[in-house]
């Protein structure tokens, strides 16, 4: 009798079992990505005086949809998801149909031992082709491992500047500008605006090297650059 309740309670246990990593679906990217929640999880955003960088004060991962409790939910979720032992393991088998992967749709890789396991998920996974955005580059003690990361034939890790204005340094991937005619020579730009925002089968984000120009939209945005502006005089 015992056992049979026992039997019960574990088939019961099992039926609630929720489903451990949450990939998020983006209809910009035609790929999935696994994402924090932004900002609290991106001390990058962060500028020497103390207030968000320009970028990161026009972030479109804090406003929108983004902001929905279902949009919510699996960003809060892997952040403590990360830190099981299985995560890794339980990464790569959720990969095994993919071909492309946007780390951080929103949020950063914050932790040193999260960017170790993203290192290892990463080698486990050649099949993929792996796009990681971050400002971490700025703190040293994750230099050595982003380098692991860029050394690895399938992953293009991109340092965002956090100008929103189109300069950017030798260092950096990417950078975010007021419109198309702003690009700085050289740069690739983002033509997501001429496919209502979506990336129409470019995949230059994945692809090694250059630097990407990213059009600036959204609402909030457009308030910082009216701050700009105003602040300029
Ligand atoms: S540059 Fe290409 S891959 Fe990157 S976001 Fe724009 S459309 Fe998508």
């Amino acid at each position: 009798m015992n056992g049979h309740k026992r039997r019960i309670h574990s088939i019961a246990t099992h039926k609630r079992k929720e489903p451990m990593i949450r990939l998020s679906e983006t209809t910009k990217l035609d790929a999935r990505s696994w994402s924090l929640q932004a900002i609290e999880t991106c001390p990058g955003s962060i500028g020497a005086d103390g207030a968000l960088v320009a970028a990161c004060s026009g972030c479109y991962a804090t406003t929108g949809n983004y902001r929905f409790p279902n949009v919510k939910a699996p960003r809060i979720h892997n952040r403590e998801d990360w830190q099981r032992p299985e995560w890794v393991a339980d990464m790569v088998s959720a990969l095994d149909a993919d071909r492309y992967l946007r780390w951080f749709d929103s949020g950063d890789m914050y932790s040193l031992e999260l960017a170790e396991k993203i290192l290892q998920v990463m080698r486990l996974t050649p099949w993929v082709k792996h796009w990681l955005p971050t400002r971490m580059a700025k703190f040293p003690k994750f230099r050595v491992v982003i380098a692991e990361m860029q050394a690895l034939p399938n992953v293009s890790v991109r340092f965002s500047s956090d100008s929103i204005t189109g300069e950017y340094g030798p260092e950096h991937g990417s950078v975010i500008i007021p419109d198309v005619s702003a690009a700085p020579e050289g740069v690739v730009v983002c033509k997501a605006y001429e496919h209502v925002g979506k990336c129409n089968g470019c995949r230059a984000c994945w692809d090694k090297g250059g630097v990407i120009a990213y059009p600036a939209h959204g609402k909030k945005i457009g308030k910082v650059y009216k701050t700009i502006a105003i602040l300029k005089g």
